[in-house]
């Protein structure tokens, strides 16, 4: 059972004891603290808190008002009831007006509601109450949740404001937040209005995404949910809602994008990006009638400068190519790094292709400036394959792919060029592809053959050598020479698989020739690209060859380039382990190079092979033949054999031999020729022609 705390106050004894009386029936667990004197009843306020105060009107001391006041004063929510003589019931009534819960009449009869008085006015306090206490919690939430809370007018006068959201807004109070009302929220002009009207709009909870100001100036990004608050019966359509600062979010957000649409070691454009903006530029294109050009680009050999580098200096090769490709460009067009080596950049409002080709001729240009790289300088060069719409193509995916079948004919070409498309070009580009296709299959399919061209001892006319030259036997167009298919096996690594079959096919061969009793004991020579020589690999390859064909390092000579000893370091490491193994080693197109003469000091070469295009001039052109005369000089004071390249007219070999050149090689002596014409050649006497020794 509950029990009921009552504070009686009264002045007559008889009638407190009159409504202890009336009560108690109906309430058996009351306690009550019955006050007659002035004196006493503040210790019994200070006691509360009480469920229930019943006071006289009349009291000599005081009247039921004040003491109305005094209770509420101490306890708000408690219910008081107030007992009075006829008298005083217009008074009782202004008190009811006041807050008063009820009034009973002070006589016998009307004692009789007093028990139903009471519980109307507990009742009423209970609900009070609950108001409150409902009312409270909300504004605990209201004040105290992180995000931003408004109830607004829908003129958009704020009505109330949370301090999350006056923090957030940088106001220094409520009030001024209030005063200067939603409208100063928005950033942007006009935005105000089209939030309102639609948050004004029906349909339930809506979030707008909007820049807004904070009173000190600054922007952020918020983001808003409001609604028309519930149409209660009585009060004016209202909105409510929630403002969030989404700032950071928004951030991470952009900064995504960015991620998503930019290359990360250039921080250019990425493909995506790139062709978004050229499928714009077309839609603007079309609508004005104006020209837009893709340009492809390429860089040169950049697979073998790659593999020279380490991968940083990779990386900061192509960041610095990306920045000047930027710098060259006209503010406006998007430079793209489209991946690896590949560059694309878009030119809008063109109008003819002299235009273009005005913009594309200096990006190439800017090429002609060594790039830093490693501590040094590199010379790089692009090849541009140029596509214009709507000529070339309409769509964003034909111009790209237009685009890149010029950029191959321009590599074609002779790089460091630029070539616009042109229609047949497709065919050339399928033509490559399936080239490239079979030769990737060549090596399994065994296609590949050795021929052998002689070396000729000017002194003995003897042979005193054989080259071995790579050669495809390419089932639809015959036998193929390695100038057309060797860049592409060094571009594409195949170089590396097929390198190691030349050599141990020569070396096989080699072998054979001795073991048949022909008494044949020739070194064969065997060219090694860069990309071979900079091989892992390779000296572990050689040394195994060299044992599984029983043969010792003099039988085989590698002729290597003078681009190889761009690199002084690794390759004398290389060098000098090759020559620990025994195997001779020759520079191979003398001449054409920038070998610096200190590096052939350094390194253990043998043979220098002057480069044909120096003896295609002699004896007529004055100045090849003083360059043919200096190497054989410089190679006899080195100690080096020195072998003299395309010899094929007999006064070029009569100059050779006037200046005492070792060994000729070239179509007068012998061309290269099949395995079987050698050994015919070879078993011959040594008739050669020429050959001053016969
Ligand atoms: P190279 O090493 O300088 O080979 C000599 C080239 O000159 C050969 O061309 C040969 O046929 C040609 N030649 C020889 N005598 C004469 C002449 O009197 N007049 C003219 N005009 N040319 C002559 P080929 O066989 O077409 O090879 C071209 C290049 O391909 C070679 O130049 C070499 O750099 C490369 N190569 C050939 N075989 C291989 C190989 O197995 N591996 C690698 N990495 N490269 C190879
Ligand atoms: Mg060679
Ligand atoms: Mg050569």
């Amino acid at each position: 059972m509950q029990i009921l705390r009552l504070l009686l106050i009264d002045d007559n004894p008889d009638d407190r004891a009159l409504v202890v009386r009336a009560l108690q029936r109906e309430f058996p667990a009351l306690q009550v603290e019955q006050i007659g004197e002035e004196a006493h009843l503040a210790r019994a306020l200070d006691a509360g808190p009480w469920d229930l105060v019943i006071t006289d009107y009349q009291l000599h001391w005081s009247d039921g008002l004040q003491v109305l006041h005094r209770v509420r004063a101490r306890q708000p929510t408690c219910p008081v009831v107030m007992f009075t003589a006829t008298g005083s019931e217009e008074i009782a009534v202004a008190a009811m007006k006041a807050g008063l819960n009820d009034y009973v009449l002070k006589s016998s009869k009307h004692i009789a509601r007093l028990p139903t008085a009471v519980r109307l006015a507990l009742e009423q306090a209970r609900r009070l109450a609950a108001v409150r206490e409902a009312e409270d919690r909300y504004r605990s939430l209201f004040d105290g949740v992180p995000v931003g809370l408004f109830r607004a007018t829908l003129e958009g006068a704020v009505l109330d404001a949370n301090p999350a959201l006056v923090a957030m807004l940088g106001y220094p109070d409520q009030e001024t937040l209030i005063q200067d009302g939603m409208a100063a929220w928005f950033a942007e002009p006009g935005e105000f209005e089209r939030v309102l009207a639609r948050m004004c709009g029906d349909s339930p909870l809506r979030a707008f995404q909007v820049r807004l100001r904070r009173r000190d100036g600054a922007t952020l990004w918020g983001e808003i949910h409001a609604r028309r608050g519930p149409d209660g019966a009585g009060t004016l359509p209202y909105l409510e809602g929630s403002l969030q600062d989404v700032t950071r979010r928004k951030q991470a957000e952009a900064r995504l994008s960015h991620l998503a649409h930019h290359d990360g070691l250039t921080d250019l454009p990425n493909r995506v990006l790139f062709m978004d903006r050229l499928e714009q530029a077309l839609g603007r294109a079309r609508l004005h009638g104006r020209r837009v050009a893709l340009l492809y680009l390429d860089l040169d050999r950049f697979k073998v400068i790659n593999d020279t580098l380490t991968h940083e200096a990779g990386d900061r090769l192509l960041r610095a190519i990306a920045r000047r490709l930027e710098q060259s460009a006209r503010a406006g067009d998007t430079v793209a790094r489209l991946g690896g080596d590949e560059f694309a950049i878009l030119l809008e409002d063109l109008d003819s292709q002299e235009g273009i080709a005005a913009l594309a001729e200096p990006l190439l240009r800017t090429f002609d400036a060594p790039v830093p790289a490693d501590g040094s300088e590199l010379f790089v060069t692009v090849s541009m394959g140029i596509s214009v719409y709507p000529e070339d193509g309409t769509d964003a995916l034909t111009l790209l792919r237009n685009a890149d079948t010029a950029m191959y004919r321009a590599k074609a070409r002779g790089r460091n060029h630029y070539l616009f498309y042109t229609a047949d070009m497709n065919a050339k580009a399928f033509e490559r592809l399936s080239f490239e296709t079979s030769l990737r299959r060549a090596l399994e399919r065994e296609e590949f053959v050795l021929h052998y061209q002689p070396q000729i001892e000017l002194a003995s006319g003897r042979v005193t050598g054989v080259e071995a030259l790579l050669r495809w036997r390419h089932p639809e167009m015959g036998l193929v020479l390695p100038a057309r298919f060797v860049p592409l096996l060094e571009e594409t690594g195949l170089i590396v698989p097929v390198g190691e079959w030349v050599v141990r096919t020569a070396c096989r061969a080699r072998q054979g020739w001795r073991c048949n009793g022909d008494g044949v004991d020739l070194p064969v020579a065997v060219n090694l690209s860069l990309r071979q020589f900079i091989d892992p690999g390779l000296e572990a390859r050689l040394y195994e060859i060299l044992a599984e064909t029983g043969m010792t390092g003099g039988g085989l000579q590698l002729e290597i380039t003078e681009t190889v000893m761009q690199e002084p370091e690794r390759a004398g490491r290389v060098l000098e382990t090759l020559h620990e193994m025994g195997i001779l080693l020759a520079v191979d197109d003398f001449g054409v190079g920038y070998s610096s003469l200190n590096h052939l000091k350094r390194f253990p070469i043998d043979t220098l092979k002057i480069d044909r295009s120096f003896i295609h001039g002699v004896p007529t052109d004055l100045q090849d033949g003083a360059i043919v005369t200096a190497v054989v000089a410089l190679a006899r004071s080195m100690r080096l054999q020195v072998v003299a390249e395309g010899v094929e007219t007999e006064a070029q070999l009569e100059f050779l031999r006037e200046l005492s050149c070792d060994c000729v090689q070239g179509f007068l002596t012998g061309a290269p020729m099949t395995e079987s014409e050698l050994l015919a050649l070879l078993q011959a006497p040594a008739t050669t022609k020429g050959s001053g020794a016969t």
